[in-house]
């Protein structure tokens, strides 16, 4: 699976291609990650990426000419079935069904929005989801843009050391979160002599009942 940013800080996603899972997507060679420096799209002497709102307000929106012309060279370029997706405080809700169906495309184009926002127009004629990561409103669509390529990139195959784990994961089942996890020490005493204890059931060595215990301690909404 390929994913493109489109953005104006490119090298704010390190944070996620030098280490970690997406690194780990990207050397496997199971995600191809490309990311695009807006700016490369403008052609005025201040690569200017925004302007004032028209009808008058706070800050500044960014416009639609350069991201017209870098969505439509990225595309140019690519094969099979391809989304474009614009992160907005707007848009409709991220979860993991949505992180699941993108696993199915060939090609995510994710555009990072800054300032006061984009230029409508995008959203109207340019994108096909418009995604929002939560109900808060952050600064820019950098960080949205990688939460939303980490959550894709440990469900493609081949990522994850133990792929079981996906299935008893928090949300695959909408709703439905992990049960509780456990490891050593069996029991961990603070500073003050609290015993913290690692619930018996796990350490009994019986499959049936652990997974009986498990199934009744997931947390349902
Ligand atoms: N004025 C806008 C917020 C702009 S924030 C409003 O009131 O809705 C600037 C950019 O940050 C947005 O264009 C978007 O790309 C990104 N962003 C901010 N909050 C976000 C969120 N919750 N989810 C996804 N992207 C977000």
């Amino acid at each position: 699976m390929q994913i493109h940013i489109l953005t104006i800080f490119p090298d704010s996603f390190e944070a996620i291609t030098k280490e970690g899972m997406v690194a780990r997507a990207i050397k496997r060679g199971i995600l191809d990650f490309k990311v695009h420096n807006l700016r490369d799209w403008t052609n005025d002497n201040y690569q200017s990426v925004d302007d004032h709102p028209y009808g008058g307000g706070a800050g500044m929106v960014m416009k639609i000419e350069p991201i017209y012309k870098a969505l439509k060279d990225i595309k140019s370029a690519l094969q099979g079935s391809t989304k474009v997706l614009l992160t907005s405080a707007k848009g409709i809700n991220y979860e993991q069904a949505v992180a699941s169906d993108l696993t199915k495309i060939d090609n995510l184009i994710i555009i990072c929005g800054h300032y006061e926002g984009v230029d409508e127009r995008v959203s109207e004629a340019l994108v096909d989801m418009e995604v929002s990561i939560g109900n808060y409103v952050l600064s820019g669509g950098e960080i949205p843009a990688m939460v939303i390529t980490d959550s894709i990139a440990r469900l493609l195959p081949g990522v994850l050391g133990n792929p079981d784990s996906l299935q008893s994961e928090s949300h695959n089942e909408k709703g439905v979160k992990e049960y509780p996890q456990y490891t050593k020490p069996e029991v961990f005493t603070t500073d003050d002599g609290i015993e913290l204890k690692v619930p018996s059931i796990l350490l009994s060595g019986d499959h049936a009942k652990i997974n009986a215990w498990r199934e009744e301690n997931k947390q349902r909404d």
